[in-house]
């Protein structure tokens, strides 16, 4: 038990995801100050996750409460597509919301002043101001898990455009009519360097299309026998992909190339447009380490605009899960403080 003079003033930093939610007091230096209360995203319903949200929100205010801290607000980062100025997450993957005011509904029911933005974005601020980046001013970060997110600080703020949509980086265009992506388009960098494009490549390698010739000849026999091994179990994911590269699999170490020389594609074209000083990589994906990394890095050195391409550095993200509920804490703050 802390004994204090004054309680602490705290941020509940809330990271709804598609399958659980946390919530965690964090002081305004981005500390986690308590113990992350986590509970299932109920998906029944708009209304059954709101009831939840509101719910996981009360007891970590209860128990903020018993520990002296006093809490100030509460800051929401939420897995989907964000209206910032609304309050409003308009569309997400995995969460039965749809144009849904989740900010006003839980600032309603706690009564104390609330944000809530996208979950991309709280992930860039918590790396810039706590993890990787810590003490830089200009920031992309690229979270690559199942699909691609990003986030953008610029200027030391957090970059969210003119309706708080920006930074959908994973939807920058980098092929014309090339793969189709789950937003309905094609071409994105999503389609092409992430976690379901590493199974599109390692399904590709296992079965490749008939008279596809050339490329073939140097292949050693067997050269995909672990890949269709994997595919034969039903169990050819990404995750799988990057499991079995780690180990040295050479087939799956050709997929996990193509996918990071796709990243440094998107790494080449966010640094020549925004000069970062770090371009952060984050999401399940960077497990893979400098199998991913250093390719990326590689195409940047070679097809960069200098000096973007010496100024950037291509770097893993620091925070891991922790990056959600701080970011969407920091975010609260930085409201709250006018920064
Ligand atoms: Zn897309």
């Amino acid at each position: 038990v802390v004994n204090r003079e004054v309680d602490m003033a705290v941020m509940l930093g809330v990271d709804i995801g598609g399958t659980k939610m946390a919530v965690a007091p964090v002081d305004e230096a981005g500390r986690i100050v308590g113990v992350p209360l986590v509970r299932p995203s109920r998906t029944e319903s708009t209304e059954h996750f709101l009831d939840g949200l509101v719910q996981v929100v009360r007891d970590a205010l209860a128990a903020s409460a018993a520990a002296r801290l006093d809490v100030v607000g509460v800051g929401l980062g939420c897995a989907g597509m964000v209206d910032w100025t609304r309050g409003i997450v308009v569309a997400s993957p995995h969460l039965p919301l749809h144009d849904t005011p989740v900010r006003s509904r839980v600032a309603t029911a706690i009564g104390l002043p609330t944000t809530l933005d996208n979950d991309a974005n709280v992930a860039a601020l918590a790396e810039t101001r706590v993890g990787a980046a810590k003490g830089l001013r200009h920031v992309v970060m690229l979270t690559l898990g199942t699909g691609v997110g990003g986030g953008l600080v610029l200027g030391g703020r957090v970059y969210r455009g003119a309706t708080g949509a920006a930074a959908e980086l994973g939807h920058m265009r980098v092929a014309s009519d090339g793969e189709p992506c789950n937003c309905g388009s094609r071409g994105c960098l999503e389609a092409y360097a992430s976690g379901r494009a590493l199974e599109r490549v390692a399904r590709r390698l296992v079965q490749p299309p008939a008279g596809s010739g050339a490329g073939e000849d140097r292949r050693e026999e067997g050269y995909a026998s672990g890949l269709a091994s994997l595919d034969a179990l039903g169990r050819l994911t990404g995750e799988a992909v990057g499991v079995l590269a780690l180990q040295g699999d050479a087939a799956a170490g050709d997929a996990v190339r193509e996918v990071a020389e796709w990243l440094g594609v998107g790494v080449t074209s966010l640094a020549n447009v925004f000069n970062p000083e770090m371009i952060v990589v984050g999401g399940g994906l960077v497990t893979l380490g400098d199998l991913l990394l250093g390719p990326a890095r590689a195409a940047l050195a070679r097809c960069g605009l200098s000096p973007n391409r010496e100024v950037a550095r291509v770097e893993p993200a620091a925070l891991g899960n922790d990056a959600g509920l701080v970011g969407a804490a920091l975010v609260a703050w930085e409201r709250q403080l006018g920064v």
